[in-house]
């Protein structure tokens, strides 16, 4: 996975080079001097940070624990992006999930740069007082690194409200004086957090799908209908059909975006499957959405996984494996859990012609291929699951004012935020045969050359 974005991003950059209208007054031999630094400073993190956090285990043991906080490029502002807490996560991973972060704020105009942290641990095996101490010592280690001007963290798979709370207060210890608000984000309300931020980026996950194949196609149906552009023919295809989703993850983003879903009107769907990281629960006529998120919610976040359980909670549903969902007849798939989830070993199984990643890296660089060359539309991570950062934005400034937006305004400007960016890329999307995640990238890209361009970075 580590060099898939590096791929896009050199795909765009060929892209850009061939562009005559992309930095007109750099030719020949000066050109392709400038590319080489763009393709030198984009392929690789400004800062690779690593420690082994020293944990005393609530048994008396002490544990040595890899953690990673990765700078990948701070252009457009000070370092961003989530902290993970997962037994899998390693370097490679890490850097290429801070580079998709500093891609996603330049596709945003989010004013920040891209970094992540990442922790080797599964949190469902440590203690409260455990998690406590990695979280405070993970500041304590990589605290010269971090603050609200330097580098900024916020939840991710496996970290939530409860982490960046006691990550802030180990910062606001360490640094006496000094504002700590914009520290980390993703902090519960009562610690300075922003209104909406849990949800955030399961609403836009949503959103990005219901604004294109709905919103969008409406109002540009003229020239769309007589499109050739094999995007735009399987948009058409579904447009005002009724569709079956399924969405595969059940956490923070997987059921808010299950949520929406079900309570949207605009499109006439169905959210027909959800999973976990235990099963999927089938119903070919609609699940009962709210009633297995409150379920979740008082079960440590998990579904209910017998006939047993979903019938104490009066849901009828079909209990499948939990790859299942990824290869059930529906028309649209979300990707709310894991990376990697599509690859080319289980591509041609799939059935849906629509997917949208809210998780970060779902699909395998040449599943990706694949599926667009067959004209499926996939929404890509950097342009679907923006909405965790951009609210992020919204509560590192009210941290610096001190003043708050209510519910409302943070959904409004959220929403506000990604239709500008998706008025920028759809309308090139439908028109050329590039997919909508290279058409992200070259955004993105352009965005991020022009600005080292214009600050003398590509000598
Ligand atoms: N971890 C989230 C992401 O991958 C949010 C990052 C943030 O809010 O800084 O986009």
């Amino acid at each position: 996975m580590a060099n898939q974005t590096g791929a896009i991003v050199q795909q765009s950059l060929n892209a850009l080079m061939g562009d005559s209208s992309f930095l007109p007054q750099i030719q020949d031999q000066r050109r392709e001097q400038v590319f080489q630094s763009l393709a030198a400073i984009l392929s690789t993190p400004n800062k690779v940070h690593k420690a082994f956090l020293r944990i005393a285990l609530d048994n008396g043991n002490v544990e040595r624990i890899p953690a990673f906080r990765i700078q990948h490029n701070d252009a457009l502002g000070p370092y961003k992006g989530g902290i993970r807490f997962h037994e899998s996560v390693n370097e490679d991973e890490v850097t290429n999930l801070a580079a998709l972060m500093t891609l996603k704020n330049a596709l945003h105009e989010v004013p920040f740069g891209g970094g992540k942290g990442g922790v080797v641990v599964n949190p469902r095996s440590y203690s409260e007082k455990e998690l406590y101490s990695i979280c405070k010592k993970y500041v304590q280690y990589f605290s010269d690194v971090l603050g609200p001007d330097k580098d900024i963290p916020a939840p991710d798979m496996g970290t939530g409200d409860r982490e960046m709370d006691w990550m802030m207060a180990e910062y606001k210890s360490i640094n006496p004086g000094s504002p700590y608000l914009g520290s980390f984000t993703g902090k519960s309300i009562v610690s300075g957090g922003s209104l909406g931020r849990r949800e955030a980026t399961g609403k836009g996950v949503y959103f990005t799908f219901r604004y294109m194949m709905h919103d969008f196609l409406n109002e540009n149906i003229g020239w769309l209908s007589g499109s050739t552009n094999i995007f735009a023919e399987t948009a058409l295809a579904y447009k005002d059909k009724p569709l079956s989703l399924a969405v595969q993850g059940f956490g923070n983003v997987g059921s808010v975006t299950a949520m929406e879903a079900y309570k949207c009107t605009a499109l006439r769907g169905k959210v027909v499957a959800v999973s976990d990281r235990n099963v999927t629960l089938y119903n070919e006529e609609g699940l009962d959405i709210p009633s297995l998120v409150e379920y979740a919610a008082t079960h440590r976040g998990d579904l209910p996984s017998t006939d047993g359980e979903l019938h104490e909670i009066g849901v009828s549903a079909a209990v499948l494996d939990r790859e299942d969902v990824l290869y059930l007849n529906v028309d649209v798939l979300f990707l709310a859990a894991l990376e990697d989830q599509i690859r080319g070993d289980n591509v041609g199984q799939i059935n849906a012609r629509m997917i949208v990643e809210g998780a970060n890296a779902p699909i395998t660089g040449d599943a990706d291929e694949a599926l667009a060359s067959s004209g499926a539309i996939i929404i890509p991570d950097i342009l679907a699951n923006a909405g965790g950062v951009i609210v992020s934005y919204f509560e590192w400034l009210q941290g610096r004012e001190t003043q708050f937006y209510t519910e409302e305004e943070v959904y409004k400007q959220l929403f506000a935020k990604m239709q500008k960016t998706m008025n920028g890329i759809l309308p090139a999307y439908f028109g050329d045969p590039l997919s909508l995640r290279q058409n992200c990238f070259v955004h993105a890209v352009t965005k991020l050359s022009t600005v080292l361009y214009r600050q003398g970075k590509l000598y």
